[in-house]
């Protein structure tokens, strides 16, 4: 059975989907069959894993509306190795057309009920909202991964997405769980994101990773060549801590 996880945070620009390409990366490196899905109508992670999103004869738009499966869908990363459901500007729709639909925060789940004993993981890049995209990523998954920077504010905002993935539990999906936080864009020498990275653990305990990501341009200069990080400069200290991250995830998955 696969393991589902959703990789959300409503903010912007926090690392969801580097987070989601290279988990990705790495799992699908360390043997376990991978698929990634793409909910984002921005296509990044469509496109930091080698796939161009202007040139997709089907994208996960389709499959959400019912036109297509997900074998009609997926293509596989030329770069990383792991199947995606690849994202474009197609989906900003569907967000409209879902509302008339029936089950509509249950399309996705459904979409890969079929599917289940193809992959070990799945990956869901959400976009950064709580929108029907992001409710139908937590309806199919049984866990959440919150990639947060170690910010004065990082906190606020979480309250959001809790009460969110807590509403979610209760009507939707029992599964669904927070699995942990990932510290991500980590930079050690600054003594406030020590401190909120302490807070975290104070707060949170074992539901903060022990894997920390750095801020490591490698990371950032990898989706311009279509490339996972981990791929793309394996020695680099943003790609060792996504294989570190990946064998987190083995080892917890292996609880559930
Ligand atoms: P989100 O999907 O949450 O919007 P992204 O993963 O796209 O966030 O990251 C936002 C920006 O930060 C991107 O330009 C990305 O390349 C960069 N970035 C993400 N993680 C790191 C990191 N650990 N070090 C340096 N840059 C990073
Ligand atoms: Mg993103």
């Amino acid at each position: 059975m696969a393991k589902i996880f959703c990789v959300a945070n409503q903010k912007g620009g926090v690392g969801k989907t580097t987070t989601c390409v290279n988990l990705a990366a790495a799992l699908q490196l360390a043997g376990q069959r991978t698929l990634l899905i793409d909910l984002d109508p921005q296509g990044n992670a469509t496109m930091g894993s080698g796939i161009d999103k202007r040139g997709l004869k089907a994208s996960i738009y389709q499959l959400l509306v019912g036109l297509e499966d997900l074998a009609g869908v997926c293509v596989t990363s030329p770069t990383g190795g792991y199947d995606v459901l690849p994202a474009n500007r197609d989906l900003a729709g569907a967000e409209v057309e879902l509302v008339d639909l029936e089950q509509r925060e249950k399309r996705l789940r459904n979409a890969l009920a079929p599917f289940d004993a193809d992959y070990d993981f799945v990956l869901i890049d959400c976009p950064p909202s709580l929108s029907m995209l992001t409710l139908n990523g937590l309806c199919c998954a049984n866990g959440v991964i919150i990639p947060m920077q170690c910010e004065y504010y990082a906190l606020e905002g979480l309250s959001d997405l809790v009460n969110t993935i807590k509403k979610v539990h209760a009507n939707l999906n029992r599964d669904l769980k927070i699995i942990g936080l990932l510290r991500v864009m980590f930079d050690p020498r600054m003594t406030l994101q020590q401190q909120v990275s302490a807070q975290l653990e104070g707060h949170f305990g074992d539901k903060v990773f022990r894997a920390i990501v750095p801020r490591n341009v490698r990371l950032a200069e990898a989706p311009s060549h279509g490339m996972p990080g981990v791929v793309f400069d394996r020695a680099a200290k943003g790609a060792q801590a996504y294989m570190a991250f990946a064998r987190e995830m083995i080892e917890r998955a292996r609880t559930f």
